[in-house]
C-alpha cells in the first residue's frame, strides 16, 4: 500500500514510467477511477513489444500474438475497448517434424500417424512410465519435461525447442518456462486427444483465442485513446530515479529535466530501473540484477504472392537445425493483415544482444533465413515482393533456475520506497501476458485509490 505523506499537488498522483500494455493498463483503470496520471514513453510510439507493424498494404505483430480468455475482468476490458473488431478465432497450431505438420497440441492419433511404429510405442511407454517413476519434476525444465512426456516426445518437441528459445541448455532452466503453454496438456489431455479430437485443445492457449480485426496493435492504441494522447508524453525516456531511500523525489527525463512525483508506477525492465536509482542500490542489489537477462527476439518477415501458405496460426520448430523457433501468418489470425490474393510469414529468431545474429546486416539475415521457406513451403524467390527485419528487445525475461532469489532480492529492495509499484512482463521479471497486464493495471489502482 503506497502513502500519500508528502502529496505534491500539482504534480498527477500517478507518474507511469512505459507506454507498454503493461504502463497503458495501469493509466486505463487510474482513469476510470478518475485519477490523474501522466504516462512516460521512451519511444516515439506506444505498445512496447506488443504492436501491429504496417509494411506496405500488409500488417503483422510484433510476434504471434493471441489474447487469451483467461481473465474474466481483463477479458471484459478488452471487449469494451477494442468491441466488434475483436474476433474469436479458433485456428489450430502445428509442429515442424520431419517433413509433417503435426498438430499443436500434439494427440496420440497424430503422432500414431507421423511417427513410424516403433518410435511411437517406445514413446508412449516412456510417458505412461515417467508418469509412475520417481524423478523430481520441478528441479528443471529438463526433467518436469521428461517427466510429464517421456525422453522420446520431450527431447523431439520440447527441449531442443526451448533450447533455442531460452538460448541455454534446458537443465539450467526453471520449471517455470513452460509458462502456461503446458498446462492441461498432461498425460490426461493427451489421451483425451485420442477420445475427443480436438476437445482438449479448445481448452488449451493454442486452440482458441480472442485477435483484432487489424492486430493485436489494436489493444495497445485503443487503451491509449482511452487515456487521452495528452496524457503520455512520448520520446521522454527515463534516466535516472532520483530518492531518499524512503521515497521516489524525482525523475529525470532525457538525461536532462527533472519532473516531481506521488505515486510511480515502474513497467522498465526491472534491470534497468536498478541502475537508474540515484543513490545507487547496496552492492548485493547490483549484483542480484546483473544476475538476470533477457532474451530477445529478431523478427524476419517475408511478403508474398499467394493467398495462403500455412493451416495454422503458428508453426512450432523444434527441430536444432532450424535457426529460428516459430513462424506464423498473420491472415491465419484475421484476413486484414494482408491483401487479397497475397501473405506473409513472420520467422521468429530468438537471440542474445551480443549474438552476431542481432546485429547483422538486414540482406544477409534474410538471406539465411528464405532457403528454409523454400524447403518447407517451396516459396520461390520470384514469390517474395518484399522482406523487413524487425529486432525485439527484453522480449522473454530468461527463467533460469534460481532466478526467483535474484528477483526477490530486487523486489524487497524496490518494496521499501512506499510509493512506488512495479508492473510489466520485464517489469516484475515474470513470463506473463496481456490480460495479465491488465489485470496487474487493476490490482495497482484497487491499492493506490
Ligand atoms: C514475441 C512475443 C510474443 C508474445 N505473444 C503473446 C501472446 O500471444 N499473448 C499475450 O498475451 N502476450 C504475448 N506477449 C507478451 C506481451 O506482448 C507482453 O505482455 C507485453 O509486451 C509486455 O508488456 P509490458 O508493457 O510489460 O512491456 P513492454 O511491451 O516491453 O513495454 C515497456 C515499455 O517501456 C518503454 N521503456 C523502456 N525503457 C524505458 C525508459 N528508460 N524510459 C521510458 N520508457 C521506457 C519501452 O519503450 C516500452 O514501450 C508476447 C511477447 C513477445 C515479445
Amino acid at each position: 500500500m503506497t502513502s500519500k505523506v508528502g502529496r505534491k499537488s500539482n504534480t498527477p498522483s500517478i507518474t507511469i514510467l512505459g507506454a507498454g500494455v503493461a504502463g497503458l493498463s495501469v493509466a486505463y483503470y487510474a482513469k476510470m477511477n478518475g485519477l490523474s496520471f501522466k504516462v512516460y514513453e521512451a519511444l516515439n510510439r506506444i505498445g512496447g513489444n506488443c504492436i501491429t507493424i504496417k509494411h506496405g498494404d500488409f500488417y503483422f505483430d510484433s510476434g504471434a500474438h493471441r489474447y487469451h480468455d483467461k481473465d474474466s475482468e481483463s477479458t471484459r476490458a478488452i471487449k469494451i475497448l477494442v468491441n466488434k473488431a475483436l474476433r474469436k478465432t479458433r485456428i489450430p497450431s502445428q509442429v515442424y517434424d520431419e517433413g509433417k505438420f503435426l498438430d499443436f497440441p500434439l494427440t496420440p492419433l497424430n503422432l500414431m500417424k507421423n511417427l513410424n511404429f516403433f518410435t511411437f510405442v517406445k514413446a508412449t511407454a516412456e510417458m505412461l512410465n515417467s508418469k509412475l517413476g520417481h524423478k523430481k519434476a520441478d528441479s528443471s525444465f529438463e526433467n518436469f519435461a521428461l517427466k510429464m512426456y517421456g525422453r522420446t516426445i520431450a527431447q523431439k518437441f520440447l527441449l531442443n525447442y526451448s533450447e533455442k528459445l531460452w538460448g541455454m541448455p534446458t537443465d539450467k532452466l526453471s520449471p517455470t518456462v513452460s509458462g502456461e503453454r503446458l498446462k492441461g496438456l498432461d498425460l490426461l489431455t493427451f489421451l483425451k486427444g485420442k477420445l475427443f479430437g480436438r476437445v482438449g485443445k479448445e481448452q488449451h492457449f493454442e486452440g482458441s483465442f480472442l485477435y483484432p480485426k487489424k492486430g493485436i496493435g489494436t489493444i495497445a492504441e485503443k487503451l491509449g485513446e482511452y487515456c487521452g494522447q495528452n496524457s503520455i508524453r512520448k520520446k521522454a525516456k527515463i534516466t535516472r530515479i532520483l530518492h531518499d531511500h524512503k521515497r521516489i523525489r524525482e525523475v529525470e527525463i532525457n538525461g536532462t529535466e527533472r519532473i516531481d512525483v506521488n505515486e510511480v508506477i515502474s513497467t522498465l525492465p526491472l534491470t534497468d530501473i536498478i541502475g537508474m536509482m540515484e543513490p545507487l542500490p547496496p552492492d548485493e542489489v547490483v549484483k542480484a540484477a546483473r544476475g538476470l537477462r533477457f532474451r530477445n527476439v529478431i523478427l524476419a518477415s517475408f511478403f508474398i504472392k499467394r493467398a495462403s501458405i500455412t493451416e495454422a496460426a503458428t508453426v512450432y520448430f523444434p527441430d536444432r537445425q532450424f535457426p529460428f523457433t516459430r513462424i506464423y501468418e498473420p491472415n491465419k489470425r484475421s484476413a486484414s493483415m494482408s491483401p487479397p490474393g497475397k501473405s506473409s510469414l513472420i520467422v521468429e529468431i530468438p537471440c542474445w544482444q551480443e549474438d552476431d545474429i542481432w546485429s547483422m546486416d538486414d540482406n544477409r539475415l534474410l538471406q539465411i533465413i528464405f532457403p528454409y521457406l523454400n524447403r518447407v513451403w517451396n516459396i520461390e524467390w520470384e514469390e517474395c515482393i518484399d522482406m523487413s527485419v524487425t529486432r525485439l528487445r527484453y522480449s522473454y525475461p530468461v527463467l533460469k533456475i534460481g532466478f526467483e532469489e535474484k528477483v526477490q532480492k530486487l523486489h524487497d529492495y524496490l518494496n521499501n520506497f512506499d510509493n512506488l509499484m512495479l508492473s510489466g512482463r520485464s517489469g516484475r521479471f515474470v513470463y506473463a501476458w496481456i490480460h495479465d497486464m491488465l489485470r496487474f493495471g487493476r490490482e495497482i489502482i484497487d491499492k493506490i485509490r
